[in-house]
């Protein structure tokens, strides 16, 4: 029987990823349903492709473009909200979540309750829903299964062990582009400079963040999230080369790593098959031509994102989604020129300094949290 998968956000980085290990392993998946944002002609090849059911773009004005698409396909194509949450909680067993921002929350929400199997790359949905989704989880009986890389490396440590033998989780962070850069030279950063990322390649803006190193203060929410592990004991190291994934630290001072090439495919695969494996074309470890494995402290002066979303997870209430909104409105701003790079975690501040109001008791408050932290963003940019 083959596991039957929906693809939410397929035309991206993990998306794609996902669609290179479903075609060497046919035998094991069926693409039921795939989606996107607004490309719809990469959708419906994909569609094709993977001989999807359904195939949904989120921008209805593409709607007719993607219908003529895919015209004498056994795929029916729509459009908007409701038919993205058919496709996170419809006939598929296993979603992988790789929509990037809130706007994956309502679906991959929808999968939650509807007790799928979740793989999820979507940390913003995490980050802003947390709690609601993991004691959603509890009630429908869902997996959510970690796709990014760091968050796969703890479940794979956490293999066959008991929560209260955790001592420590440690995040491992590459630093970044700018790991080495002058306060300077960061000021003056451009969209091309922060998305060339040193060992990753990824969507534009997770590679912002990982610029920024607002990234690993997203993955130390996830993290918390996911592993039920309070922000004291979650650290993050910086590890230039991106080889050792990260580490759960027990009580008895035994450490575990999870190491691989940095190639997003290891951790999908995981997810993808778990519990099981299935082989990916990753390339293989070559320690002795690696050398050198280097860990060093972060740099809470360079990159305050870090600091600013361990105190907004610290903080509680509806922090987390302040600070997840802010730092997407600051980045898109960014990526079109209209601020500088070290205005990214200066607006998240400003964000957050008014009123923090109690946790969202559900998804809809979570995005009106998120529409008025936006809304907020807009006001102070047109304030100066
Ligand atoms: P990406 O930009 O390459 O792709 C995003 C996908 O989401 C696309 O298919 C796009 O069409 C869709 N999308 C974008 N906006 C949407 C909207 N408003 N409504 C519906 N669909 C929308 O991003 P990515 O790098 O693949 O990252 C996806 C998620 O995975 C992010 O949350 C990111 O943090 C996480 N992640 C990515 C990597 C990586 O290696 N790329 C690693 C770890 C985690
Ligand atoms: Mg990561």
């Amino acid at each position: 029987m083959r596991r039957k998968l929906a693809i939410l956000g397929a035309t991206g980085s993990v998306g794609k990823s996902t669609l290179d290990l479903i075609e060497r392993n046919p035998e094991r998946f069926e693409v039921v349903a795939v989606t996107a944002a607004t490309n719809a002609e990469a959708l419906a090849d994909i569609a094709r492709r993977t001989g999807a059911r359904l195939a949904v773009v989120s921008d209805e004005r593409r709607l007719s473009d993607l219908q003529e698409l895919l015209v004498g396909s056994n795929c029916r194509a729509e459009a908007g909200d409701e038919a993205l949450i058919e496709a996170a909680a419809g006939e598929a067993e296993l979603v992988i979540a790789a929509i990037v921002g809130c706007a994956g929350l309502k679906p991959v929400m929808a999968a939650v309750e509807a007790g799928r199997t979740v793989a999820l790359a979507n940390k913003e949905a995490l980050v802003t829903a947390g709690a609601l989704m993991t004691e959603a989880a509890v009630r429908s009986g869902a997996t959510l299964l970690p796709i990014d890389s760091e968050h796969n490396a703890i479940f794979q440590c956490l293999a066959c062990s008991r929560n209260d033998d955790i001592a420590r989780i440690i995040l491992t962070a590459s630093g970044g582009p700018f790991r080495t850069a002058s306060a300077e030279m960061m000021r003056s950063a451009t969209p091309a400079e922060a998305v060339a990322h040193p060992n990753w390649s990824m969507g534009a803006k997770i590679s912002v963040d990982s610029a920024t190193m607002m990234n690993k203060g997203l993955e130390l929410i996830e993290a918390h999230h996911l592993f039920g592990v309070p922000s004291k004991r979650i650290e993050i190291v910086i590890h230039p080369q991106s080889v050792v994934h990260s580490l759960v630290e027990f009580v008895d001072g035994s450490v575990l790593a999870q190491l691989g090439s940095p190639d997003m495919r290891i951790p999908i695969a995981y997810a993808l098959a778990w519990p099981e494996r299935i082989p990916t074309p990753a390339q293989r470890l070559d320690l002795a031509s690696i050398a050198r494995l280097e860990f060093e402290e972060p740099d809470l002066t360079r990159f305050p994102a870090l600091r600013i979303a361990r105190e907004a997870l610290e903080a509680g209430g509806s922090a987390p989604v302040i600070l997840n909104a802010a730092n997407e409105a600051a980045v898109s701003r960014f990526l079109t020129g209209s601020i500088a790079f070290t205005d990214i975690p200066r607006l998240v501040e400003r964000a957050l300094e008014e009123s923090v109001l109690a946790a969202p008791g559900s998804i809809a408050e979570v995005l009106e949290i998120d529409r008025f932290t936006r809304q907020r963003v807009d006001a102070v940019m047109q304030a100066v």
